[in-house]
């Protein structure tokens, strides 16, 4: 299969009128899936998600235990795709309260990492170093479990974008 048939396999109608898609150059001679009916294009982009590292007064970091693909069941950051009327900030704090009961804001932006995505091919991860406001460490509905763990030892991060978050925390902080 070739590599655009591979990419867009499951996108096969149009969203706009329900006409069978036809991968095709657009004007920029880019391969896309386009209707013939409408005229409108699929584009593919990465899916912008938002992760936080938490860290207690005693730089112990909270990781919450997956409850949902992708890496279920893996240790990582509280993290979640950032929502269209949300900001990568809006995003970090909310998901922050969503998955570990902890009340939060933004200390330090740790940039961006691209990861990939087994199902969106491509997901931008925005950092954020947090800083606790309130609440208490619980598990949410979004993770099965949520802990304290200090920075020595950590189980394996299943994301490569949140490895990355913690090392320059680990930098920032001189831990
Ligand atoms: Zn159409």
């Amino acid at each position: 299969m070739d590599f655009n048939k591979k990419r867009y396999k499951k996108i096969n109608y149009c969203v706009q009128c329900g006409s069978k898609l036809e991968i095709k150059n657009d004007y920029e001679k880019k391969l896309r899936p386009q209707c013939n009916s409408c005229g409108w294009t699929y584009y593919k982009n990465p899916i912008p998600a938002s992760a936080c590292v938490i860290l207690n007064e005693k730089n112990e970091v909270v990781i919450i235990k997956r409850k949902f693909e992708p890496g279920i069941g893996k240790w990582a950051l509280p993290s979640g795709y950032i929502e269209i009327d949300q900001d990568p900030e809006d995003c970090a704090v909310e998901e922050m309260q969503e998955e570990t009961g902890l009340i939060g804001e933004i200390e330090k932006s740790l940039g961006y990492y691209p990861d990939f995505s087994p199902i969106y091919e491509k997901v931008i991860s925005f950092g954020f170093l947090m800083r606790i406001t309130g609440g208490e460490l619980q598990a949410g509905d979004d993770a099965a479990e949520a802990c304290y763990v200090s920075l020595d030892q950590l189980p394996y991060i299943v994301f490569p974008s949140h490895r990355y978050f913690i090392e320059e925390v680990k930098k920032f902080k001189h831990l």
